[in-house]
């Protein structure tokens, strides 16, 4: 068993939430001494490391509040695929200055076209820059605010989802609302408007919104909000992983 030579140390750097530095101290002591550095090139080091451990957490803490339901990333997403796709407006958005403006992005197009994938990879950029993201499919945020609505937590739920910098709002079209429910999900999309960002996707194009929020003035007062300043992208064509799945079955003979 090793001996502790620094106990003292140890333990103030632990008082002081210190970890990286306890854990990096004696090996840096020990390079600093052979390189023949100084204490305060040594300090420098030292404090380095603890920054960039708080960075990677923080970066951590924030994809993990995101609740994504997969880790997906551009460099996984293969725009030949979906070549009316514009690659450099894609990546421009990567790089947030979007989420600052308060603009919203959507992505509109049949199902497997990459539009999760997409909304995954611009999300965990926009965490990675230090933003608040929070991902949820429509179902699903119906749902709570409508649990939130019955137990009178209402206020709380929507103030909670306001804070986000960026929302983005999964697979709206797959499933229609109540009357109660839509208003609902346009009251948090109103909510955002010129405050914060929003990232829709659906498998509707903007002519058939009227299906979900029932009612044409509804319908047409949001997408009035939600475009003024939008970056849109059509993603139709082919089920990627169809494609994928076809091709794999030719390969084998199958
Ligand atoms: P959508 O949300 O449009 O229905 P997804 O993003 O869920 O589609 O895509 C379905 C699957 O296919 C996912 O596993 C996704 O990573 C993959 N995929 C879709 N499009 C592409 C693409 N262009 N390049 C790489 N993978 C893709
Ligand atoms: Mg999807």
């Amino acid at each position: 068993m090793s001996i502790d030579k620094n106990p003292l140390l140890r333990a103030n750097l632990k008082q002081l939430r210190l970890p990286a530095m306890v854990a990096e101290f004696e090996k840096l002591a020990r390079e600093a001494a052979a390189a023949n550095e100084g204490y305060e090139q040594y300090l420098l080091r030292l404090t380095e490391l603890e920054v960039a451990a708080r960075a990677s957490n923080a970066v951590q803490a924030r994809i993990r509040a995101a609740e994504f339901p997969v880790h997906k990333e551009f460099d996984t997403f293969d725009f030949t695929a979906v070549p009316h796709v514009n690659k450099p407006k894609v990546l421009e958005l990567a790089r947030g200055e979007w989420i600052e403006q308060k603009t919203n992005v959507c992505l509109i197009g049949s199902t497997g076209t990459g539009k999760t994938h997409l909304a995954i990879a611009l999300g965990l950029a926009a965490c990675r820059q230090g933003k608040r993201v929070q991902f949820v499919t429509a179902a699903d945020l119906v749902m709570q605010l409508e649990q939130a609505q019955k137990q009178y937590q209402l206020e709380k739920a929507l103030r909670q989802l306001d804070r986000a910098d960026l929302l983005i709002c999964d697979e709206l079209g797959y499933v229609s609302f109540s009357r109660a429910g839509a208003e609902l999900l346009f009251q948090v999309f109103t909510n955002r408007y010129e405050l914060r960002s929003l990232l829709l996707t659906s498998n509707l194009p903007f002519s058939e919104w009227n299906q979900v929020f029932q009612g044409e003035r509804m319908t047409a007062a949001l997408l009035d909000r939600l475009t003024h300043r939008c970056s849109i992208f059509e993603m139709n064509g082919e089920s990627y992983r169809f494609r994928e799945s076809m091709k794999k079955k030719k390969k084998t003979g199958e």
